[in-house]
């Protein structure tokens, strides 16, 4: 991965340049920023642009023995952490039993989701951990000396799920580093991380993707879809690739615009929970039971997204802030008033616990019927 080929960054690139030209690299960085915008590939540029025999023009060559390693991220002294599962056949999991998925994961896209590595690796309905005996791997690492490079590369990935004994080893290791050893830390949560971590480590904002870097990125891998459709999608994903592919993953894999069924589906529940119209309710709920369980946890993201944004026109009507399609923002115009102070906290709760007993096989109709009788209250609570 050269700089060249990572989307957008321009000023954290110069800024990761300038360390290497004035010869100030840190021994420890953390990348935070939201999900969905390049920073383990990022990270990897970096690393290879450290360690490239023949730099030019503020990139990697992309020629020299060095960079073809990193091409494939095979280099012997690039080193990965990352979260992983228990297995019926791994009881005590480390990130190097599952290298080579790993490999296979990071290579196929420029951007990476927690949830997509944990689908990756089959285990979407599992929480991924670095579990205490990472810490004998993290003791290897930094003991074994470097192979071929200048610098010894360590990526953490999502240190925030780090068992406190393997946090407790990271922390050593940062506090003493070896020499010519870089610690690259991605995180989504940085306020998080143990004090002592962040305070003995540069911390670097990765600013999320502009509308212009989110088109390109998709335009690379969703080359066949029209512009309009990529603008509704970009419009709501917030800058972040991970949510955009998805939904543009579900419309291709099922034919259908999940954007508008999704649309059409909450305007529907809202409307009918609002007026408590049992026989209406019934059979939006028979609809929604009908989508698999996939489709149903895309509904709950949906509409928690559309219950935040309204929460936002409601309280700034500043339309800068907004994400929505034009359609979306048609019915906003009146539905935003119901969004307030007094109920969105109760309605974020209530979606999450829908999306929670979702994944663990909760019997939708049950569910969501359940969900609108919510509703119909928490719309009906005053603002003030
Ligand atoms: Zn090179």
């Amino acid at each position: 991965m050269q700089f060249k080929d990572i989307i957008g960054h321009k000023q954290t690139i110069s800024a990761l340049i300038d360390t290497v030209e004035k010869n100030r690299i840190s021994h420890a960085l953390i990348f935070y920023g939201q999900e969905g915008i390049g920073k383990i590939s990022l990270a990897i540029a970096y690393a290879q642009y450290l360690n490239c025999t023949n730099k030019q023009n503020g990139d990697s060559c992309g020629e020299c023995k060095s960079c073809k390693k990193f091409a494939n991220i095979a280099h012997p002294d690039l080193h990965f952490v990352f979260p992983v599962v228990k297995t019926p056949s791994i009881s005590n999991p480390v990130s190097l039993d599952f290298i080579n998925q790993w490999r296979e994961f990071v290579l196929k896209s420029k951007f990476h989701g927690y949830n997509e590595w944990l689908q990756f690796i089959g285990s979407d309905n599992l929480q991924g951990s670095i579990y205490a005996q990472e810490s004998q791997e993290i003791i290897r690492i930094i003991n074994l000396k470097t192979f071929e490079a200048q610098y010894k590369v360590v990526i953490i990935y999502l240190p925030e799920k780090m068992n406190i004994t393997a946090a407790n080893k990271l922390l050593k290791a940062i506090e003493e580093p070896p020499p010519y050893t870089l610690f690259i830390l991605i995180t989504e949560d940085e306020a998080s991380l143990l004090t002592t971590i962040r305070s003995r480590t540069q911390l670097i904002k990765i600013n999320n993707l502009s509308v212009d870097e989110l088109k390109e990125a998709l335009k690379e891998e969703f080359n066949d879809t029209d512009d309009v459709t990529l603008n509704d999608i970009i419009k709501i994903s917030a800058g972040n690739y991970i949510y955009a592919r998805q939904t543009l993953q579900q419309e291709t894999n099922s034919g259908e615009n999940i954007l508008s069924e999704n649309f059409n589906l909450f305007t529907d529940m809202m409307r009918n929970s609002y007026s408590l119209n049992i026989q209406e309710i019934t059979n939006t709920v028979e609809e929604i039971s009908k989508l698999g369980r996939e489709r149903q946890k895309s509904f709950i993201e949906y509409s928690i997204r559309f219950l935040r944004e309204n929460f936002i026109l409601n309280i700034s009507d500043d339309k800068n802030l907004n994400y929505l399609t034009k359609k979306e923002a048609e019915f906003s115009s009146k539905f935003k008033q119901f969004i307030h102070k007094k109920n969105i906290d109760k309605l974020f709760e209530e979606f999450n616990n829908a999306f929670f007993d979702i994944t663990r096989n909760a019997a939708p109709k049950i569910l969501f019927l359940d969900l609108c009788l919510k509703l119909a209250k928490l719309l009906k609570v005053k603002p003030d």
